[in-house]
């Protein structure tokens, strides 16, 4: 047992640390991340939870793709999994200074607080690689998007009408590589900051492991991260208050708790848009068969509501 207090997992989503529309400097993201953070504070507050944090970095993966790309001449351009590494570095600075920041001002300073760079193991056969899906990085021209497909054998598709951008695999997380180092710094009461950004996709290999160009998706990756972690309660944050059954249809309807079994209808009936709500509706199905308490979708400002049963759509075996 790690603790007595109940082990809880934060999926943070990509409006935790920016908003639809905003530039993405520095500023605006800490003022975000503040809001985020004084959350999460009240949380770690009452007593009650012990909480372990993963987020996403769609904006941030995406912008610093988009300054190797700019200064590719002058500095030599990573490849997507390391942008994913700095992506984590990037945010879980961010993030542990925030809440360090603000859990001092509580009288709670001495908590530690580490965030800690994740590999999140997948497998080279996942059916994934055969189809690339997930749009990353910056848009191009058709004549760019051909050239990076011929140069750097990148797959590229046309984004909505919007221009043509880079597509990578987004295959199933199987293992958290650094699960056991994770576990240490929760049972020694630290709040852990881990697998951002879904982790940095890699591979077993002859005895190793190596880094993959992919995107996994951050609340399939949370759940892993929960399980590992002994997780009670997996909280889904995102920025709709509940999961919708009829989605955008006349009859919709927001749903306030569901078991497993109807969770496991609701998802084969297809009321989930697939790489929104339906990966987290797939985790929160995951984490109860593996044994956890509830797992809570709501947004981010109704958190501490939901976790009280008084917010949100929570999934209980
Ligand atoms: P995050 O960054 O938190 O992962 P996403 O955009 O991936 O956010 O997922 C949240 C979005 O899922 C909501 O803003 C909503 O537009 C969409 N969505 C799709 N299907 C549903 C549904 N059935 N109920 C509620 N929201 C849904
Ligand atoms: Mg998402």
């Amino acid at each position: 047992m790690i603790s007595e207090k109940k082990v809880t997992v934060i999926a943070l989503g990509g409006n935790a640390i920016l908003k639809p529309g905003q530039r993405g400097t520095f500023d605006e993201q800490m003022a975000n991340v503040k809001t985020t953070c004084e959350q999460l504070a009240q949380m770690v507050e009452s007593g009650r939870y012990k909480i372990v944090i993963t987020h996403g970095n769609g904006p941030q993966v995406g912008n610093i793709l988009l300054q190797n790309e700019t200064s590719k001449e002058v500095a030599a351009p990573m490849p997507l999994y390391v942008c994913g590494a700095q992506s984590q570095g990037l945010i879980g600075y961010m993030m542990q200074q925030t809440l360090h920041n603000l859990l001092a001002q509580k009288g709670k300073g001495s908590i530690p607080i580490a965030t800690v760079v994740t590999q999140v193991v997948v497998d080279s056969k996942d059916r994934a690689f055969q189809n690339p899906t997930k749009p990353v990085g910056p848009f191009y021209d058709e004549e760019q998007a051909k050239i990076l497909e011929r140069e750097k054998g990148y797959h590229v598709r046309e984004d909505a009408g919007r221009g043509w951008r880079r597509v990578v695999p987004s295959p199933d997380p199987i293992e958290i590589f650094e699960k056991e180092a994770i576990r240490q710094l929760v049972e020694a009461r630290s709040i852990v900051i881990a697998s951002g950004g879904g982790g940095i996709p890699i591979v077993r290999e002859d005895g190793g492991l190596f880094g993959v160009d992919a995107v996994i998706d951050k609340d399939l990756a949370g759940e892993r991260l929960a399980v590992d972690v002994e997780a009670k309660i997996f909280l889904i944050l995102t920025d709709v208050e509940q999961v919708k059954l009829n989605y955008k249809t006349p009859q919709e309807k927001g749903l306030s708790h569901a078991t497993l079994e109807e969770a496991k209808r609701y998802h084969a009936e297809g009321h989930f848009a697939k790489g929104s709500m339906e990966p987290k509706v797939r985790a929160a199905i995951r984490f109860i068969e593996s044994g956890g308490e509830r797992a809570i979708i709501t947004s981010l400002d109704r958190a501490v509501d939901a976790l009280e049963g008084k917010a949100g759509t929570t999934i209980t075996n």
